[in-house]
């Protein structure tokens, strides 16, 4: 049992390493990978002031979410799988992702105390999060593309 414990502790520092080097990479990604940074996008989450609500901002960022809805609606995204949900006061946020998502690396991982995530489990996330942050940009390159392809047909069609 102790040497057990003892190879845990060693294993922070790699884990720790990694990040900064990652971290010096794109801070921006990391933006999304720890709970407490997914929290700060939930600003006056709607259910927050319910008492009556299971859902609110702290169980959604500890279940993989961030917030992406426009003021008063319950909206979040997974950064680790881009899956957007609504939620109800009543749901179980980490239900629902393990439900909907079940392929999701975060899901995968399923871990939610992140002092006890392995470097092959951070890997794991900090690889989903470049995905999904590149295809994002593709999709939006994409759109800009297909708006100018739209005006210059459009100009082309006025003349
Ligand atoms: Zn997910």
């Amino acid at each position: 049992m102790k040497k057990s414990k003892k190879q845990t502790k060693e294993k922070r520092p790699d884990s720790l390493q990694l990040l900064k080097f990652v971290q010096g990479d794109n801070p921006a990604l990391l933006n999304s990978l720890f709970a407490k940074d997914r929290l700060k996008t939930f600003e006056n989450f709607v259910y927050d002031d319910q008492k009556d609500a299971y859902c609110n901002s702290k169980k959604l960022a500890a279940a993989g979410f961030r917030f992406c809805g426009d003021v008063g609606e319950p909206d979040a995204l997974c950064p680790f799988c881009s899956k957007e949900m609504s939620f109800d006061p009543e749901d179980d946020p980490w239900d629902e992702h393990k439900k909907h998502c079940p392929k999701c690396p975060f899901v995968v991982v399923n871990e939610l105390d992140e002092a006890k995530w392995t470097v092959d489990n951070l890997l794991l996330l900090i690889a989903a999060l470049q995905t999904n942050e590149k295809k994002a940009a593709v999709t939006k390159l994409s759109d800009q593309l297909a708006t100018m392809f739209n005006d210059v047909l459009l100009s082309l069609s006025t003349k």
